[in-house]
């Protein structure tokens, strides 16, 4: 299928044959720009269960026109089309597409589908923004991850407008290692909550996708497209594990900023007894939590950044935990 200039069309990419003879297909929305310019990616949900990035892309959708567009964005809601249906992380293979790349057309459930999505779509791009969330029963604050020593992608990923910044070994296997092997650049949204929506995160992503797309050229700024703060940057990350199997209270969230030894949670026995606090081992800002109180020793329970410019966090944490707040609010109203 030829998608004209100025043209807006949904494809469905073949990937396999399932268990029931039923093809399965990649949709893919194709967005073609009437004027010339680079070609994007946005893709959600390539672990099935992580959905953000999907009411990312469904809130993006009618804030862009092809006709009035310059370049291309290609878009896929759900790129794990098996473990997304089934709630799942995983494939029915049991494997994690994030590890299957490139794959082949003759390997796995998971081969077929990575080296699907590798051939039809990552390679025709400069650029791709992947949206994921924390596993379930975990939050991500919005933070955007990145290969390190990218000075230009470091410039994308500022201006994106998530709430820090991360620059991280690429795992092999993963899309944004195989991208990088294609010259394709990634930039990695990781906001919310596994098979949950929360305001704070799909506003972060949609504004940074518009944000991304306006300073290519591809958009006019958009009027709700709005940089809320300077992110925070950092090149390490600790987990904070249970010191006990228990239940967990946790004091500080995603959004404080720690300083080594303050206390930010504790784990207690199921009557209450021996209580331990769980202290901040560096100084930073804490980018993930768990949000499940019941905890086996050793469970990863609070994830925190070493930030480059400490004074930054501290300034403005305010600003997040009132986000936080309103997002509460909203997700209220709409249950009402
Ligand atoms: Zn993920």
């Amino acid at each position: 299928m030829v998608v004209e200039p100025g043209g807006c069309e949904t494809i469905a990419l073949p990937v396999s044959n399932t268990a029931t003879g039923l093809p399965a297909s990649l949709y893919v929305r194709v967005l073609h720009g009437q004027r010339p310019g680079p070609c994007i990616f946005v893709s959600a949900a390539i672990h099935g269960d992580e959905i953000t990035g999907t009411a990312v892309i469904q809130r993006l959708l009618p804030k862009l026109d092809a006709q009035t567009m310059a370049g291309t964005v290609l878009f896929l809601p759900a790129v794990n089309i098996f473990g997304f249906q089934a709630h799942s992380r995983y494939l029915p293979d049991r494997r994690d597409l994030n590890r299957s790349f490139p794959g082949s057309a003759k390997g796995s459930l998971a081969a077929q589908l990575a080296n699907t999505f590798l051939k039809e779509v990552i390679c025709h791009c400069s650029l791709g923004i992947d949206i994921h969330s924390a596993a379930v029963h975990r939050y991500n604050l919005p933070q955007i991850r990145i290969a390190p020593d990218n000075a230009p992608l470091r410039e994308l990923a500022m201006l994106f407008g998530a709430h820090a910044v991360i620059e991280s070994p690429l795992r092999p296997g993963s899309l944004r290692d195989i991208a990088r092997g294609e010259g394709v650049d990634m930039l990695l949204l990781e906001a919310g909550e596994a098979l949950r929506f929360d305001e704070l995160s799909v506003r972060c992503g949609v504004n940074g996708v518009l944000n991304v797309m306006a300073h290519l050229g591809m958009i006019q700024p958009h009027p709700e497209a709005t940089q809320v703060t300077i992110p925070a940057r950092s090149r390490r990350s600790i987990w904070v594990r249970a010191p006990r199997g228990g239940l967990c209270v946790l004091q500080q969230k995603s959004g404080d900023a720690v300083h080594k030894g303050d206390i930010i949670g504790r784990v207690a026995g199921i009557f209450g007894d021996d209580p331990e606090d769980i202290r901040a081992p560096i100084d930073g800002m804490i980018i993930g939590h768990a949000v499940l109180p019941v905890v086996n020793q050793g469970d990863a329970l609070v994830h925190i950044a070493e930030v480059m410019r400490f004074g930054d966090v501290e300034q403005r944490v305010d600003q997040i935990t009132d986000g936080l707040l309103n997002d509460r609010l909203l997700d209220e109203d709409e249950l009402i």
